[in-house]
């Protein structure tokens, strides 16, 4: 087993802690006074990077705001700069003292300005670009670090709003970028040293990045998760903590199965498969910045700061062998494709899967079998017509000339996945469950299974995936 790393901190010297809260830990004047709260008293023990997500719905009011004011509709973003600053105002009504009120209400103003000239010039050329929109989606992040930085200055804790365009590095993928870990690392450490010296809280917007040129990027929808982590890893941090609205990790969908309950340790790789595949508990990037250098995540409530959370570590605590936690994604396709016997299954796939990569579609299960050359694979719901698009353009003639099965589509598919570490070499998991389903008549339509045996996959019917999930999550007494 890997050893874990130790992060033990120096006698005297506290651990240093990034702390990302999520869009309902602020959603309003309360949350975000509960939200300094908890800021304020951690700092006593740790010292604290603090990440922070725009107000709940601020990011969608602004993308909504941005896409009608393209179709040259005025109406609608000018009711969104008004929502945006009264909901603004109303909380540094109430929480900032006068003093602070002086120095934050003319930068809120600033920042509803940009809305405003953003919006205006969209509604004129009625285009928005990728690259405008990630600006103008994100100023609710800068709106709210701006507010958090200063909620607590006015209750005496020493803290700076940060723009984190000052400190991740991207490439220029707008709308979901990815960050240069290096230039990121280098730019980060410098930026924060001086206020860490002084013991002044970092208060860093989240999901917004920037290229090379300062050109402002943001990481993908959810992506302050992601930001959290890029800064931990930047900063050697001891731990990062993601504030959200639920007590942990579940090892179900409580709206699935009522009985499912927190779990105290996952792994890295457990909670990877988990956020890919449907679990909204954390952005399915966030992990990866942490896994070389081992530091823990740990997943709290900022509704229940007094419950531990999930912790996720490079490797779990071995408990129970077998399936850990079971989610589902429900809108999914299945799609069948034949290359009968001119087709080798080889060239079938290389094609179709150079067709997905081509349109950036992630599959969700892929199988294969023999006879007659049969790919079968799951998708969303969404990604369905691009897809077909794409796969009957790129087999047009094959498919004229029957030389390929056509393009068959399953619709309203879900996919139940199991998942946990210690699958690998426990036999009997698969017949368990299979058994499972069986006995409650829910027909399995297709199974995947990798060699790492973190997860099985199995296509059901989406009228069959609560009844799946649940007879699942009862067979192995999760
Ligand atoms: N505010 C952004 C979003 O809603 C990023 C985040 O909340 O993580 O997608
Ligand atoms: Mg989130």
């Amino acid at each position: 087993m890997v050893k874990e790393k130790e992060h033990s901190t120096p006698k005297g010297k506290k651990p240093l802690i990034v702390m990302k809260f999520g869009g309902t830990s602020v959603g309003n004047a309360d949350r975000m006074q509960s939200v300094g709260e908890i800021i304020a008293e951690q700092s006593r023990n740790a010292e604290i990077v603090a990440v922070l997500s725009a107000m709940g719905g601020v990011t969608d009011m602004l993308i909504r705001a941005a896409r009608e004011a393209s179709r040259g509709d005025r109406k609608y973003w000018k009711g969104v700069r008004q929502e945006l600053a009264r909901r603004h105002r109303e909380v540094a009504d109430r929480l900032l003292s006068a003093a602070e009120q002086a120095i934050v209400l003319p930068r809120l103003a600033e920042q509803v300005g940009n809305l405003e000239n953003l919006c205006s010039g969209f509604s004129l050329v009625r285009e928005v670009t990728p690259r405008a929109m990630d600006t103008l989606s994100s100023l609710g992040e800068v709106m709210s670090a701006t507010l958090m930085a200063s909620i607590l200055r006015s209750a005496g804790v020493a803290a700076e709003a940060v723009d984190a365009a000052e400190l991740i590095v991207t490439d220029e993928s707008f709308g979901n970028a990815s960050p240069h870990f290096e230039e990121t690392h280098a730019k980060t450490r410098q930026r924060l040293a001086p206020l860490r010296r002084q013991g002044t809280i970092p208060v860093v917007t989240g999901f917004r990045g920037a290229t090379a040129d300062g050109v402002c990027t943001t990481l993908g929808r959810g992506g302050s998760d992601y930001s959290a982590t890029i800064i931990g890893a930047a900063l050697d941090a001891d731990e990062v903590w993601i504030w959200t609205d639920v007590d942990g990790v579940m090892s179900a969908d409580p709206r699935l199965v009522p009985g499912a309950r927190i779990i105290p340790e996952i792994s890295y790789r457990e909670a990877i498969e988990l956020s890919f595949f449907g679990a909204k508990v954390l952005h399915p990037k966030t992990i990866h910045p942490v896994m070389k250098k081992k530091i823990p995540v740990w997943i709290k409530n900022s509704f229940n700061p007094a419950c531990p959370g999930t912790k996720i570590a490079p490797v779990a605590k071995n408990e129970q062998p077998g399936v850990k936690a079971i989610t589902s994604i429900s809108d999914a396709d299945l799609i069948t494709m034949s290359g009968k016997d001119t087709l080798s299954f080889p060239r079938l796939a290389t094609r179709v899967f150079n067709g997905l990569h081509l349109e950036d579609v992630t599959t969700l299960m892929v199988t294969q079998s023999s006879a007659d050359n049969v790919l079968c694979f799951a998708i969303r719901d969404a990604d369905l017509p691009r897809v077909k698009a794409r796969l009957e353009k790129t087999f047009e003639l094959e498919m004229l000339h029957e030389y390929v099965g056509i393009l068959d589509v399953m619709p309203k598919i879900a996919i139940v996945v199991a998942i946990g570490e210690n699958m690998k070499g426990t036999p009997g998991i698969a017949g368990r469950a299979f058994g499972a389903l069986g006995r409650r008549g829910i027909n399995i339509i297709a199974i995947a299974q990798g060699s790492s045996e973190l997860s099985i996959s199995f296509a059901v019917k989406s009228a069959d995936v609560k009844d799946a999930v649940k007879a699942i999550h009862e067979e192995f007494q999760l």
